[in-house]
């Protein structure tokens, strides 16, 4: 390929609008271009790694067993009403009516579609195990779309769909998809930790999510660095830590606290330490209004609590709505005297003793407070966020929170959709069974800003080689020189047809311009054919390295050779 006809517009400056590393890079070097908030093209080099990408995650995934088709992005909403999700998802779902007034999506994801798509004609239980995949575009009109291809509203995903007639030939295929996912990672040399996770909107029992370790990410994860737990900051279950006092019952005593409001207030006006308090919480959701107690110095994990309470919709109460509720402003908000309302309370909670809360009345506060002398909690679960430093909940070391992004989710849905679309298949026995189903996102585009993320220096991107755009450019120095043009012709034609992917830099540019372009968009071996030539030698460089060597252009087989090493041993 010659640099003179490649359509990649490189830029000498940062977009002003490119909020992450990843992004500006990409839009620099000429690989995509934004089009609207979240929606991007991909130019020719683009387009290459994006290739690239799709056929390591397509190959890992038939070697897997799956098969590739092909589904509308287009989806009608009843199957969405059927499941209920055309309201659940929420305003994340890109919604259209056609000319007919037809209520359409533009998919988000493909569970109701796959499942509608087999279920007439996957009917027996010979038929099973399938798992069906397809790289396919995805709509999600995010509320921040952000950080260029990482948080798109349009982007390109790999979602695959796995029927079981058993939960054991479930989790054979997903121990086979999450190999795969390993393998994925591994191919593009990516840094990453398969994290356990919460299950989120989707739904299902079990699942993991592949994050790349990168301080940009907006994932946060919590690694044990002792025994290897890890987790998602949502899902990361709480070793017990629970304070207890051994002291006596004291008088439970209702004192104004005018003007405080929050726990740090609170803890200042009563000269008590953070954890002698305790929050209370108030959530709404499709069952009414839930009360969340916490330990004062602790934070509720929202995911945490909406997977408790099977609620996908709980969202925090409004002041209005607490005040309507409780006669109360949020600040005083408490337990004691509420009516039908269901408490939840935190483990950090269960032992305390002479503890403080909201008066449920405005400017007071209890103190001296004592749950079963008080008030009744009947509900104890895990509800709070792990931070760093906490302890593992399987060892006992301390855990280390980490920044990633996610690539890839892996789950196991159960018969969650087949029960809600009546997706059945004949047993053996000719009764009929729901689908145990799987499902496997990977995140094609994303991949690719998160590469980046992980391989850059201030130069510009250094592409693993497995997905770089050309494994070779060939730098013609000065292209008024003769034996330099003619050099350069001849070392890509002989690179090409050697089937090693090659771009001569052939334009007729400085080369300054030149070298800074090669940098930029990263391919990992440079060859320079330049002043050296006088000297019969060209110049080797990986762009890993700050180093270059010499060789004679004389053996064209020692040159061939040199390039295929050089490109082996690429550490990328
Ligand atoms: P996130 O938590 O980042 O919003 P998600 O959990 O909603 O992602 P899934 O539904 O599991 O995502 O989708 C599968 C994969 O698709 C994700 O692992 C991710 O790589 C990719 N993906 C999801 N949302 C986006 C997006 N807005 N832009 C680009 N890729 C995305
Ligand atoms: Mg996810």
């Amino acid at each position: 390929m010659y640099w003179s006809k490649l359509y990649a517009p490189t830029l000498k400056e940062s977009p002003s609008d490119a909020d992450i590393k990843s992004a500006e890079l990409l839009i620099r070097g000429g690989f995509i271009r934004k089009s609207a908030s979240g929606v991007f093209s991909y130019l020719p080099l683009g387009t290459r790694v994006l290739q690239k990408i799709t056929q390591i995650v397509r190959e890992e995934m038939n070697i897997a067993g799956a098969q590739e088709l092909l589904m509308p992005i287009m989806q009608p909403a009843e199957i969405w009403k059927t499941t209920g999700r055309w309201d659940d998802y929420g305003p994340e779902m890109m919604k259209f009516r056609d000319r007919n007034d037809r209520e359409f999506t533009l998919g988000p994801t493909h569970e109701e579609m796959i499942t509608t798509l087999v279920k007439d004609e996957l009917r027996s239980y010979k038929q099973l195990p399938v798992n069906l995949y397809q790289i396919n575009t995805k709509y999600r009109d995010e509320i921040r779309p952000r950080f260029g291809l990482l948080r798109g509203r349009e982007f390109i995903m790999k979602d695959a769909y796995s029927f079981h007639t058993s939960p054991e030939s479930l989790d054979q295929t997903y121990k086979d998809m999450y190999n795969a996912y390993s393998r994925i990672c591994d191919r593009m040399n990516m840094k990453y930790v398969a994290v356990e996770a919460d299950t989120g909107t989707i739904g299902g029992s079990n699942s993991h999510e592949f994050t790349a370790f990168a301080e940009s990410g907006e994932s946060d994860i919590l690694v044990c660095e002792k025994c290897g737990y890890s987790a998602t900051q949502e899902k990361a279950e709480c070793s017990d830590d629970q304070k207890s006092a051994d002291e006596p019952l004291k008088t439970l005593t209702l004192v104004e606290t005018p003007n405080v409001r929050t726990v740090d207030e609170l803890a200042k006006f009563l000269k008590i330490e953070k954890d002698k308090i305790v929050k209370s919480m108030v959530f709404t959701g499709k069952n009414g209004y839930v009360m969340a107690l916490i330990r004062g110095d602790l934070e509720i994990n929202i995911p945490k609590l909406k997977s408790y309470l099977g609620d996908q919709t709980l969202r925090f109460a409004t002041a209005e709505e607490v005040f309507e509720k409780f006669s109360s402003q949020i600040g005083y908000i408490g337990p004691i005297g509420v009516k039908a309302v269901r408490i939840v309370s935190d483990n950090s909670v269960k032992n305390l003793k002479n503890y403080v809360v909201g008066g449920l009345k405005n400017e007071y506060h209890y103190i001296n407070v004592n749950h079963e002398r008080d008030y009744k909690i009947n509900e104890y679960t895990d509800i709070r966020i792990v931070v760093d430093g906490d302890k593992c909940p399987k060892c006992g070391s301390p855990l280390k929170l980490k920044k990633g992004i996610e690539v890839g989710q892996v789950f196991k849905l159960g018969t969650k959709y087949s029960e809600k679309l009546s997706a059945t298949y004949v047993d053996s026995d000719g009764s009929e069974k729901y689908y145990v189903m799987g499902c496997y996102g990977w995140g094609v585009s994303r991949t690719m800003a998160a590469v980046v993320e992980q391989f850059h220096d201030e130069k510009g991107i250094i592409w693993p080689k497995a997905i770089a755009p050309f494994e070779v450019v060939v730098t013609i120095v000065n292209t008024a020189m003769q034996d330099q043009v003619r050099v350069g012709h001849e070392i890509h034609e002989m690179l090409e047809k050697h089937e090693i992917e090659v771009l001569l830099d052939d334009r007729d540019v400085s080369a300054g311009f030149k070298f800074k372009d090669a940098d930029l968009i990263g391919i990992p071996l440079r060859i320079t054919c330049g002043k050296s030539l006088e000297n019969g030698d060209i110049e080797l460089k990986l762009r890993n390295s700050d180093k270059s060597s010499k060789i004679k252009i004389e053996d064209r087989d020692s040159v061939l050779r040199s390039v295929k090493t050089l490109l082996e041993n690429y550490k990328l």
